[in-house]
């Protein structure tokens, strides 16, 4: 999927973080949905592409990315992980060695994250179906589902992450606390 596609996923999504954080007020529902967004985005723009200029005319001719595509930060289980913990600490789970953690802002910091790793997970569900591969559980392993090129069927897989961002969000198909699967 293109940036644009993504960006497209990420606002159709944004309601359901926006309601896992829902008990900390408007201002954390808020941040929870623009992290979302920016989330949807954050795979890509984490391997820090930098512009390639033509040493003569000094126009752009390509991009090159410090981390290489669809490697490190692309690994699904790793943001599926990040967004289950963030979640989990949102709604009061309280984990081994995070307890100490106590800070006044600790519900807008883990709210926002929410919508960042919801974001993330999104990223990469959405690349999934290209024929380019990604990682699911480490840099090393690849995976496509070679269903169509990345550019392909944007607004119509947008359409469908709304549809079932508002179906999850009614329904309330929160992730499990974590602390239930530790005790
Ligand atoms: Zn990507």
């Amino acid at each position: 999927m293109t940036g644009v596609g993504h960006l497209y996923t990420g606002f159709a999504l944004a309601l359901y973080p926006a309601s896992i954080v829902q008990e900390h007020g408007w201002l954390a529902m808020c941040l929870a949905a623009g992290a979302t967004v920016l989330g949807s985005t954050a795979p890509d723009w984490l391997e820090i592409p930098i512009t390639i200029k033509d040493k003569d005319t000094k126009k752009r001719i390509g991009t090159r990315r410090l981390i290489k595509h669809r490697t490190w930060t692309h690994v699904l289980l790793w943001w599926i992980a990040a967004f289950w913990v963030c979640a989990s600490l949102v709604r009061g789970d309280t984990l081994p060695y995070l307890d100490s953690f106590d800070w006044t802002h600790k519900d807008l910091l883990f709210s926002t994250l929410v919508g960042f790793t919801a974001g993330g997970v999104l990223h990469l569900l959405c690349d999934l179906p290209n024929k380019q591969s990604i990682p699911l559980f480490t840099p090393w392993d690849r995976f496509a589902l070679n269903f169509w090129n990345s550019n392909r069927f944007e607004k119509p897989v947008a359409l469908v992450v709304l549809g079932l961002s508002i179906w999850i969000t009614f329904e309330s198909h929160y992730p499990p606390l974590i602390s239930n699967y530790l005790s």
